[in-house]
């Protein structure tokens, strides 16, 4: 059994996680900042705001194997999929295919890959009722899909830590981190899970990153339209899911970089593009919003996805979902740990 002490900063989901894959190891984890993601705590982080959706299928291969080794982990554990809040709905993600590698074959091989099928513009538009797609673009249906909460596995996952410090990091020194309230801590290693925080703590620290903050905006809509399955339409960019009876979770991408991630503002007109894009999209719809807009940010990567990166010595980050790290944080956080204790000297790729 190893003796390895990591810190790992960020009690977000990829923290939470990554803490408990080491602490199953045998690895002394000590996860810091628990306090810092309670209701109270006057702001949203990205898994609190997370919109949950979860499906095997993504372009990406990489990040395919990721989001499918997820699923499967948590459709194949009961107990973890009634403490995510998993609920299956279906998934549709239309795409065009020249924009994945191999055109129509790759998408057809990835969907192949997750046991989803492949439909035709037209197939998507009669079952679905979507409409005014590209002639060309494919639909990418997956029966076992649906969502989680990713708040409720987060907090389930920390009533399982034996090695927890409420208060936040205030800096980063090397292998040491020192707690808002003047205590040094000292690991092996050091692991910055702090999501979109994760970009100033390691600039405050004096260390170079690429990684980047970027805004993500949803509303709920009160929708006449109960049929519709959890999807993403790549070629106009809106996305949703079933969000109770009579309500339907939207949202587009955002284009905002480098918000604060304690307080992005909410932004009108996206919330109007959303409205629009969804008419045209799904006609009858008739999205109606319930409430303000959800309003948070998320760590982006180059190449996207949460992954470990080194650092720099025994510094790594666990961050950089780029959006997305509801699908893949299982299987990322479980490969991530695995990385930190097979070859704790170099692991992660350096972010530059
Ligand atoms: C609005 C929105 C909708 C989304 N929808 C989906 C979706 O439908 N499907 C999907 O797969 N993904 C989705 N995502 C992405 C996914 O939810 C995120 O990638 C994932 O939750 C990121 O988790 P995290 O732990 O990296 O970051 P976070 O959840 O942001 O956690 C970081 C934590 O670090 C803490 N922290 C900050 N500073 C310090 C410090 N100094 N000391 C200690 N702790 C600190 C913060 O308080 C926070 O609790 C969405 C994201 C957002 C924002």
């Amino acid at each position: 059994m190893t003796e390895l002490r990591v810190l790992v900063v960020g009690a977000g989901l990829a923290g939470v996680l990554l803490a408990r894959r080491l602490q199953d190891a045998g690895a002394e984890a000590v996860l810091i900042g628990t306090a810092t993601d309670s209701p109270t705590g006057g702001y949203r982080d990205a898994t609190a705001a997370s919109g949950g959706l979860v499906r095997a299928f993504e372009p990406e291969p990489a990040a395919r194997a990721l989001a499918a080794a997820s699923l499967a982990e948590l459709r194949g554990d009961p107990g973890l999929a009634a403490e995510a809040g998993w609920r299956r709905t279906g998934s549709l993600y239309l795409l065009d295919p020249d924009t994945v590698a191999g055109g129509g074959v790759g998408a057809g091989a990835g969907a192949a890959a997750v046991d989803a099928e492949v439909l035709t513009a037209a197939e998507a538009a009669r079952r679905f009722g979507v409409d005014g797609l590209p002639e060309h673009a494919v639909g990418i249906w997956e029966r076992r899909a649906g969502h989680v909460v990713p708040d409720r596995l987060r907090r389930a996952v920390l009533a399982g830590l034996t090695r927890t410090e409420a208060v936040p990091m205030a800096r980063l020194d090397g292998d040491t981190v020192e707690l808002r309230d003047g205590r040094r801590l000292a690991g092996d290693l050091v692991v910055v899970a702090a999501g979109a925080w994760t970009p100033g703590l390691l600039r405050a620290a004096g260390l170079a990153t690429c990684l980047r903050t970027k805004h993500i905006q949803y509303a709920h809509h009160a929708v006449r339209r109960a049929d519709l399955p959890s999807f993403v339409d790549e070629t106009s960019g809106l996305y949703g899911r079933p969000a109770g009876p009579g309500r339907f979770l939207l949202g587009l991408p955002s284009s905002r970089w480098d918000v604060d991630p304690a307080a992005p503002a909410p932004d009108a007109e996206l919330a109007a593009r959303v409205r629009a894009v969804a008419a045209l999209r799904l006609p009858g719809l008739d999205p109606r919003p319930v409430g303000p807009p959800v309003s948070a940010a998320d760590c982006y990567s180059e190449p996207p996805g949460l992954a470990l990166r080194a650092v720099s010595g025994t510094v790594h980050t666990f961050t950089g979902g780029s959006g997305g790290a509801a699908k893949t944080a299982l299987a990322a956080s479980r490969r991530a740990a695995s990385a930190l204790l097979d070859h704790p000297s170099s692991v992660g790729v350096p972010t530059g």
